[in-house]
């Protein structure tokens, strides 16, 4: 099945490319969400961090990279904040299933160079306890 990302990843499909080596892409994101929003994409194909495929390699050359360009951004465009988003599945706002980092550079009060809208309410108290010994990890 084709894949729009991995046609940008290998250069197959022209893009606007901040960085590149041969494992990653970076690309400015076509519908951005504020002024200098990045997408990080490595050019092995896999759907998500969720993805048996994302392999500790291809991982780490990706977060390399993004925070490599984080730094960049912070330096040239002067942002308030950024965030680093990577959408895991339809319910968590994915759209293309190619694993992806976006930086988004952030802007207090410049609403025409910033449309992002993070949710910070808070959900009651759950059991933390009970939380720790299903997600603890090695
Ligand atoms: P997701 O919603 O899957 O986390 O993010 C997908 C992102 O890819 C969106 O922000 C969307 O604007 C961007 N996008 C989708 N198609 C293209 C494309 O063909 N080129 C570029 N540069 N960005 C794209
Ligand atoms: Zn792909």
């Amino acid at each position: 099945m084709s894949c729009i990302f991995c046609e940008i990843a290998n250069g197959n499909i022209p893009s606007s490319t901040i960085y590149e080596d041969d494992q990653v892409r970076a690309i400015l994101d076509i519908n951005p969400a504020s002024l200098g929003h990045v997408l990080v994409l490595p050019k092995k194909h896999c759907t998500s961090l969720l993805d048996p495929a994302a392999d500790e390699a291809t991982i780490h050359a990706v977060f390399e990279v993004a925070a490599k360009l984080a730094r960049r951004m912070d330096e040239v465009l002067k942002p308030d904040g950024i965030n680093l988003v990577s959408n895991m599945k339809e319910g968590a706002g994915q759209t293309v299933e190619h694993l992806h980092v976006h930086l988004i550079p952030r802007y207090t009060d410049h609403p025409e160079m910033d449309t992002l809208v993070l949710s910070n309410g808070s959900i009651d108290k759950p059991d933390f306890d009970e939380l720790v010994s299903l997600l603890k990890a090695d």
